[in-house]
């Protein structure tokens, strides 16, 4: 199931960012500590009662020093490319201003269902001033205030409603999902192309069976994979596309449908920062992730090369200490055989279920190697656990008081049991309960 995806479009300083927060709320705060992942989100997820969606704040979306009318129409743009529905904002003190007039243009041409916000209606007796919205041709203004959180239900009600039917996506369960991240030039398209053009790799003339029709469907070896496409790899040209935030947008949408990333870096330029903070979109997501050290080619090798190189990944990217490293060249094609049984092992890992009795086995035995540590003279004791989810592999530790369960415990009972099981590739989660 794919979630639906609302932007919100407007005028500067018209209160983007503050319903943007205010919609996302805390869960920004969950991934501050995820390395290289920044602050300055614009798309995040959101919940509505019982709906979970994503949010767009295309305010965030900047091109350099172009005039506010190419960047709110470059906005509006993202917003009608990925949004199934979008929240027009404007502001009851200023009336409709001409750049109000501009965007409602774009937006009606584009037969996006739009839900109008009047924002900074901060009292009722401000209500008076929404009438003359009426006038941008999009039905009925929901008076809103960002800062007091005023008429928000309303209009969430008024979004969700125009949210598509969910439909299953035309593709059977067992095949594997993936996407290339990485920055601009690293090989992302090469890959894909080298990737298809392996031997005894057929790909689907069924092009497009999904609803963003850049998918890519092929088979190897009776076994199905869909490439999905981080689009700006094919589609490339606008403006706006070239633009980072952008890409981060279009990335973020492809690891979420994904099973496993390949985060791509390229050999030849060496690590940058903007590689870790791309990687830590994959690993925040609980995807299974590879890393691809692609033009290899371009290296000359010694004995010593890849273990150093090796290294040098491993220290960088410290949080992506599951995921497996391949080398190769997308150019050249060397070592690309070794990259699909890699996706194929993440992903079965990445849905591994383990049998409770082993695991308890495990826990246990980790137990008796290294007894759990005492915090303020009270010690921590484990009864159980269990594996409660998969993709990626979570599980609950039944314990006496959880917040006696220290970082370093918990990294170490993760370490015994992907000795145990085997769960190269993938992130594995542990939570520590209470026992009732
Ligand atoms: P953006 O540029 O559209 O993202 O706008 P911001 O969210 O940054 O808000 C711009 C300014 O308007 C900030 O100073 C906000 O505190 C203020 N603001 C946002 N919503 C409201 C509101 O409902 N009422 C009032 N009075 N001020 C608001
Ligand atoms: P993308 O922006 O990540 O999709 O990158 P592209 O696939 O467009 O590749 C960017 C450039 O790097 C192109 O000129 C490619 O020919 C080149 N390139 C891609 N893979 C390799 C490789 O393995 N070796 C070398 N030497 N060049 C490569």
């Amino acid at each position: 199931m794919r979630k639906s995806v609302v932007a919100i479009v407007g005028r500067p300083n018209i209160g983007k960012s503050t319903i943007f927060n205010r919609l996302v709320g805390e869960r920004i705060s969950i991934v501050e500590d995820t390395p290289g992942v920044t602050r300055d989100r614009i798309y995040a997820e959101a919940e509505w009662l019982t709906t979970t969606f994503n949010v767009i704040d295309t305010g965030g979306i900047e091109l350099g020093d172009e005039p506010l009318l190419v960047q709110m129409r470059a906005q509006a743009q993202v917003a009608i490319d990925e949004a199934d529905v979008i929240i027009f904002m404007v502001n009851s003190r200023d009336g409709i201003t001409g750049a109000d007039e501009e965007v409602a243009k774009i937006l009606f041409k584009s037969n996006k269902p739009v839900v109008l916000a009047v924002n900074k209606v901060d009292n009722p007796e401000m209500r008076e001033n929404i009438y003359e919205f009426y006038s941008l041709g999009f039905g009925e203004p929901f008076p809103i205030s960002g800062t007091h959180g005023l008429g928000l239900g309303d209009m969430l009600d008024e979004v969700v409603n125009h949210f598509p039917e969910q439909v299953q996506e035309e593709i059977e369960d067992d095949t594997i999902r993936f996407s290339l991240i990485g920055r601009p030039n690293v090989g992302k398209s090469s890959l894909v192309n080298s990737l298809l053009g392996q031997e005894r790799v057929i790909v689907s003339d069924i092009a497009g069976t999904t609803r963003d029709a850049i998918d890519t469907p092929f088979s190897k070896d009776d076994r199905d994979f869909v490439i999905i496409d981080t689009a700006g790899m094919r589609k490339r040209g606008k403006v706006y596309e070239s633009t980072e935030k952008y890409s981060i947008i279009r990335a973020l949408k492809a690891i979420e449908r994904s099973d496993v990333v390949l985060t791509l870096i390229d050999a030849d330029t060496g690590i940058q920062e903007q590689d870790k903070k791309i990687a830590g979109y994959a690993h925040e997501a609980g995807k299974a992730v590879i890393i691809v050290v692609n033009k290899w080619d371009t290296v000359d090798k010694g004995e010593k090369t890849m273990k150093e190189f090796e290294d040098k990944v491993r220290s960088d990217f410290r949080f992506l200490d599951y995921a497996p490293i391949v080398f190769l060249s997308a150019k050249t094609k060397k070592r690309i055989h070794t990259l699909l049984p890699k996706v194929l092992e993440a992903s079965e890992n990445h849905a591994k279920r383990v049998q409770t009795n082993i695991l308890n086995e495990v826990i246990m035995d980790a137990l008796a190697m290294n007894p759990s540590p005492s915090i303020k003279g009270q010690k921590l004791k484990i009864f159980y656990a269990t594996q409660v989810s998969v993709k990626p592999p979570s599980f609950v530790v039944f314990v006496n008081e959880p917040e006696l369960m220290h970082f370093t415990y918990e990294r170490f009972l993760e370490n015994r049991i992907r000795e145990a099981f085997g769960f190269e590739g993938t992130p594995i989660k542990i939570f520590a309960r209470k026992r009732s």
